[in-house]
C-alpha cells in the first residue's frame, strides 16, 4: 500500500498511561519495515540519567545527541520525552496520544504510582503540556493529536495511518473545560 512504502520518521508521545506502546506495537505489527525507537529503553540502556526512587530519571541533555544517530529514515519513535530529545529536523510527523485524565487517573492508580506521581501526570495531560511541547519542538504542521479515551488500537493505528497518507486529520482536546465544569481542579492540582 502506498501509505506504507513512505520512508518516515514516526513520533508517538504523550503522558504515560495514553496508550504509546499498545499503539506503536500494534502499528509495528501491522508494518514491521519500522525500526522502534523507545526513548526510556535508550536512555536506561545508554546511562543517559540517573536511578532514583520511583524510577529512572533522564538526562535528555546528554541523550539528544546520541538518539539522534540512533535516528534512522525509518523509525518509530516512542516516549513522552520525544518533544525534549528530538527536534523538526529528525522527523516527519509527531503523533500526540491523549487520554481523559479521569481515565488516566485509575490507569496510573493500577500502576501503583504515588498521589504525587499521579497528580503531577494527570494535571499535565489535563494542561496539555506535551501536545503543547510537540509543537514548539516539531512545529504545528507536523503535530497531531488523537484522542484515544474511546477508541480501539486498531481504530487509533488506522487513524495514525490516515494522518501519514492526507498529512491532515486527528482530534482537537479540551479537557480544562470538563474539568472546570465539574469543579474539580483540585483533583489534579496543587494549591
Ligand atoms: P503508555 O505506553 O502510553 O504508557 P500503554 O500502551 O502502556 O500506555 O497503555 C496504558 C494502559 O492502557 C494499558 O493497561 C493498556 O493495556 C491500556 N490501553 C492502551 N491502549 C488502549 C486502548 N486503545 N483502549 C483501551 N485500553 C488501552
Ligand atoms: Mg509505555
Amino acid at each position: 500500500m502506498d501509505t506504507k512504502s513512505n520512508c518516515m520518521n514516526l513520533v508517538i508521545t504523550g503522558n504515560p498511561g495514553v496508550g504509546k506502546h499498545t499503539t506503536t506495537d500494534l502499528f509495528v505489527k501491522q508494518d514491521s519495515s519500522y525500526q522502534i525507537i523507545d526513548i526510556n529503553k535508550f536512555a536506561i540502556e545508554g546511562g543517559f540519567g540517573n536511578k532514583v526512587e520511583d524510577g529512572f530519571e533522564v538526562n535528555t541533555i546528554e541523550m539528544k545527541d546520541e538518539i539522534k544517530k540512533k535516528v534512522s529514515d525509518k523509525s518509530i519513535i516512542v516516549g513522552h520525552l520525544a518533544p525534549y530529545v528530538l527536534d523538526d529536523s529528525d522527523i516527519d510527523l509527531a503523533i500526540v496520544l491523549r487520554k481523559n485524565p479521569y481515565d488516566l487517573i485509575d490507569i496510573y492508580k493500577k500502576r501503583d504510582y504515588q498521589e504525587s506521581k499521579i497528580k503531577q501526570n494527570a494535571g499535565s495531560e489535563v494542561l496539555g503540556v506535551i501536545a503543547n511541547d510537540a509543537i514548539a519542538s516539531f512545529g504545528k504542521e507536523k503535530t497531531f493529536e488523537i484522542d484515544t479515551t474511546t477508541k480501539t488500537p486498531e481504530r487509533i493505528v488506522e487513524e495514525i495511518n490516515g494522518i501519514i497518507k492526507n498529512k491532515e486529520g486527528g482530534d482537537i482536546i479540551d479537557w480544562l473545560t470538563i474539568i472546570e465544569e465539574r469543579n474539580e481542579f483540585g483533583r489534579f492540582f496543587d494549591y
